[in-house]
């Protein structure tokens, strides 16, 4: 049994709601009336953390009033735009409650799922994850790729990151302190919580559609998400050049092998040509892959040695009794203790 009066006795709420918004200007008034109803019914204290993504539309100027006028709500203003991943990092950082959980905008993930969430964190997981279990309204090319996302991070890495889980999820302290000490990048937050262990479980919902506006994630930007979760979670891509190149140079050989044969016995003289060309442009084909496999681990290497701060806050709303705790330190995740900055102000 979780003991619920822990936050409350630090005067934080118990729970905290963390909501990345990017352009959410149409979904907007309606989330915030039923986050707004799900509080009310939640069993113990609870904030909700809206972190804005660089929105580009009026979402800012609805959210700064809310979060003035209810001290339950608050606002991260990020100073431009970081990603989904990374906002959610804002939020989670930000986070007080006893456990967080943090869900999309667009009511595609229900706030009544929330209770089950709870519940189960309440039997003593640590990470309780919401399952789709039906994904209603979404493109046949949504649902296929997804589909074949997660099978293949299933059988790429080396952590179990369970299936057709997105980041709709509940986290308890212990795994939200451990997720704080993980500074990489490269965040692929659902496999993040893979990784750490602690006791999962998960709760089955029906995603419903977006209750209004538009998916934030175009194809290209799935597309990223899936090459990121792989690159950083296996480095299956890197031995499979190995093997390439291992089956790639056993062909030549027994091209070799045939070459010397046709030329001792003189059969069909001057067919050399395809074969050579066919011959190079394969080694090339394979040869360009892998320098592009490794390039995406370089280039991850390269980003991590910068030690940039993952995101910078450019406003804070609704935080007056945190800020003075934060200190700046939150606000720039990722850095040597030693060289900590004040960012936001
Ligand atoms: N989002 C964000 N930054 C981005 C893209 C999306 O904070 O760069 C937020 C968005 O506002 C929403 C959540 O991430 O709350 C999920 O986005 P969306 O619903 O568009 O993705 P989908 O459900 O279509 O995969
Ligand atoms: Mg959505």
């Amino acid at each position: 049994m979780i003991d619920a009066s822990n936050a409350e006795g630090r005067g934080a709420p118990v729970y905290s709601l963390v909501i990345p918004i990017f352009n959410e200007e149409a979904v907007l008034p309606l989330l915030v009336r039923r986050i707004t109803a799900l509080i009310d019914t939640l069993d113990a204290s609870a904030e909700a953390i809206f972190v804005d993504d660089g929105s580009r539309d009026t979402s800012v100027i609805f959210l700064r009033g809310m979060a003035a006028g209810d001290p339950r709500f608050k606002l991260i203003e990020l100073s431009r735009n970081f990603g989904h991943q990374i906002a959610i990092t804002a939020g989670m950082d930000a986070a007080a409650g006893d456990a967080v959980i943090v869900m999309d905008a667009d009511l595609q993930d229900p706030p009544e799922v929330v209770h089950d969430l709870i519940a189960k964190w309440k039997e003593g997981y640590e990470i309780v994850y919401a399952r789709r279990v039906k994904r209603e309204g979404e493109s046949l090319l949504k649902r296929l790729t997804a589909s074949l996302f997660y099978r293949v991070l299933e059988q790429m890495t080396s952590v179990t990151i369970p299936r057709d889980v997105g980041d709709f999820r509940l986290v308890g302290r212990k795994a939200l302190e451990t997720f704080k000490r993980m500074p990489e990048r490269d965040r692929f937050v659902r496999g993040m919580f893979g990784w750490m262990g602690f006791k999962q479980a998960a709760v089955a919902f029906e995603r419903p559609v977006r209750a209004a506006g538009e998916t934030k994630y175009p194809f290209w930007k799935m597309v990223r998400l899936a090459v990121h979760g792989i690159v950083s979670f296996s480095d299956k891509p890197l031995r499979l050049a190995l093997w390439a190149g291992l089956a790639v140079s056993g062909i030549a050989a027994l091209l070799g092998v045939f070459a010397v044969f046709s030329w001792l016995f003189e059969t069909g003289v001057v067919h050399g040509w395809t074969s050579t060309v066919v011959i190079i442009s394969f080694l090339s084909g394979i040869n360009l892959f892998m320098t592009g496999v490794i390039g995406l681990y370089v280039g991850g290497i390269h980003a991590e040695v910068k030690r940039r701060p993952l995101y910078v806050i450019d406003r804070l709303t609704g935080f007056e009794e945190a800020i003075a705790a934060m200190s700046g330190d939150e606000a720039t995740r990722g850095r040597p203790p030693a060289s900590r900055e004040r960012r936001f102000g």
